[in-house]
């Protein structure tokens, strides 16, 4: 259900449905919509206060995406290029991980996640990357790779994780930063 609410004159649409999740969820997409989901026993009124109180969020969101053109890598963009880039991205990010640490090559998975970019699996050696990064830039694709790896050999974010995602990605803070902004 499309629904809309109006924040000092500005019309935010935000796309709600109904699910069976604890609390009322709110999402930015790169693609500039808004979803909320929230249970059946949450009022509509109240989730439009919640989506006015979380306006300035939102607009600030959508204002990155545009400003980053973090969606629009144009045409050239395509699912393929895209699938291509990440899997040499994966192979690169691996052999250089392997020429410093004793690590297994791990598996690559891709999937569609709500709430992470990426996922890693130590023990099994699986990494799972999420197939929205399709609108991230090639950037921030290779940080979630970087941190991907890095989760290999120290599995918390511990500030000695950190350390390893910096020695490749020494602007790695900005980029997370970025990226955490998608979801909440
Ligand atoms: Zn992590």
């Amino acid at each position: 259900m499309i629904r809309e609410v109006n924040y000092k004159g500005i019309a935010i649409k935000y796309d709600l449905q109904r699910k069976s999740v604890k609390n009322i969820n709110l999402r930015v997409r790169p693609d500039l919509t808004v979803s909320v989901s929230a249970n059946r026993r949450v009022k509509v009124k109240y989730i439009d206060d919640f989506v006015l109180r979380k306006a300035d969020f939102i607009l600030s969101s959508i204002n990155f995406f545009k400003t980053n053109k973090i969606i629009g890598h144009g045409p050239e963009f395509t699912p393929e290029v895209f699938n291509n880039f990440v899997k040499d991205t994966f192979d690169k990010v691996c052999n250089l991980f392997m020429l410093y640490y004793n690590i297994q090559q791990p598996k690559l998975k891709m999937r569609t996640m709500k709430s992470q970019w990426g996922s890693c699996n130590y023990g099994k050696g699986i990494i799972t990357l999420n197939t929205n990064l399709i609108y991230c830039t090639e950037d921030q694709i290779f940080y979630v790779i970087v941190h991907e790896f890095s989760h290999l050999i120290v599995h918390g974010h511990s500030q000695d994780f950190y350390k390893i995602v910096e020695e490749y990605c020494p602007d790695y803070k900005k980029t997370r930063k970025e990226m955490n902004r998608i979801f909440i």
